[in-house]
């Protein structure tokens, strides 16, 4: 019997396992399919603060799982198969082994959607980007494009404006999903040149990207645009498909929690990108794991 079995591996995660060791509660960690999470797909991390120079995400990951293994955690690698947190103790299932545990926290992250191209997957962190405010600064005084039509595209591409020479956004139809005020800004903003009614067919370039093939969709025409970065803004989806039907989710499969980090199974909590639409940076994540593991702490002393 754990006192408290983390979900995930990422920044809210690993925080949060620190955080639980330190306040002597037997802590296992089941890292999911990828250990480290989003931050092993970034090539360096310049915004997480303490480190003057820039550190690579698997780098910085490695740090924090040294440091909660140092501090006492157990780690599992796997991803759990099946939860039941209708009665307690929780459990929770990797495979054909069983794990009980008093209180969980649930920090599976996210992942960008992709547009599922193999030229993509090839250049990715080599150009291509899911976040601008990861990796907007590396494409300084660049022209860069970014690939999209909802609210993130359109905050991405405002965001990029203020760093980049010129940003093309790259949409299939010929009106924005994004909200109006985001719509105002960015058709004002004088950087922004917009491609509309086409699709990515092509990311090109070898070791570094330097343009896109597009397609437009309603005259079949092909097309290349030069720029050095795109940033990929075609949806985000939470890692919550084995909670459905335990814990409340939104519409967009996000765990809701109130007070911070409770869902509404007692007992449950959530942390990071799992429940955060919003801000998704490390820094954020490891807050609310944080947040998670001192909540945890008061509920399991409570009870
Ligand atoms: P989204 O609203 O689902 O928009 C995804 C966009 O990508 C759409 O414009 C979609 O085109 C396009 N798209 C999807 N698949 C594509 C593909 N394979 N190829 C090319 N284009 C593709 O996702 P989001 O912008 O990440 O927003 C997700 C949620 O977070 C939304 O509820 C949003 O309101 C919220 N959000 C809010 C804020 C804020 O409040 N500041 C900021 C960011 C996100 P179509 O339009 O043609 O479907």
């Amino acid at each position: 019997m754990h006192d408290v079995i983390v979900l995930g591996s990422g920044p809210a995660g690993l925080t949060a396992a620190i955080y639980t060791c330190r306040q002597n509660l037997k802590t296992l960690v089941i890292t999911g399919s990828q250990p480290g999470g989003q931050l092993l797909l970034t090539m360096d991390v310049e915004n997480y603060p303490g480190f003057p120079e820039p550190i690579p995400g698997p780098e910085l990951m490695a740090r924090m799982k040294a440091q909660a293994e140092r501090l006492g955690a157990e780690f599992l690698n796997g991803e759990a198969t099946s939860v039941d947190f209708s009665k307690k103790p929780f459990k929770v299932t990797v495979q054909d082994q069983a794990f009980d545990a008093r209180s969980i926290i649930i920090a599976t992250g996210a992942f960008a959607k992709t547009l599922g191209l193999a030229s993509e997957a090839k250049l990715r962190g080599k150009g291509v980007s899911y976040c601008a405010t990861c990796d907007g600064y590396f494409f300084k005084d660049r022209n860069v494009a970014v690939v999209g039509g909802g609210d993130t595209a359109v905050e991405e591409a405002l965001f990029l404006t203020k760093l980049t020479k010129k940003v093309f956004l790259v949409h299939r139809r010929e009106a924005l999903r994004a909200c109006k005020i985001l719509q105002e800004k960015a058709f004002q903003n004088k950087k922004i040149e917009f491609i509309w009614n086409s699709i990515v067919e092509e990311i090109l370039g070898d070791k570094q990207v330097r343009g896109l093939r597009l397609r437009n969709l309603k005259s079949g025409n092909v097309s290349e645009i030069e720029c050095d970065g795109v940033f990929i803004a075609v949806g985000y989806q939470p890692n919550t498909a084995v909670f459905k039907g335990q814990i409340e989710l939104d519409e967009e499969g996000f765990v809701l929690t109130r007070n911070e980090t409770e869902t509404n199974a007692k007992g449950v909590f959530a942390a990071g990108d799992v429940c955060d639409p919003k801000y998704r940076q490390a820094i954020t994540a490891s807050g609310s794991g944080c947040k998670a593991a001192i909540d945890i702490g008061r509920f399991l002393q409570s009870g």
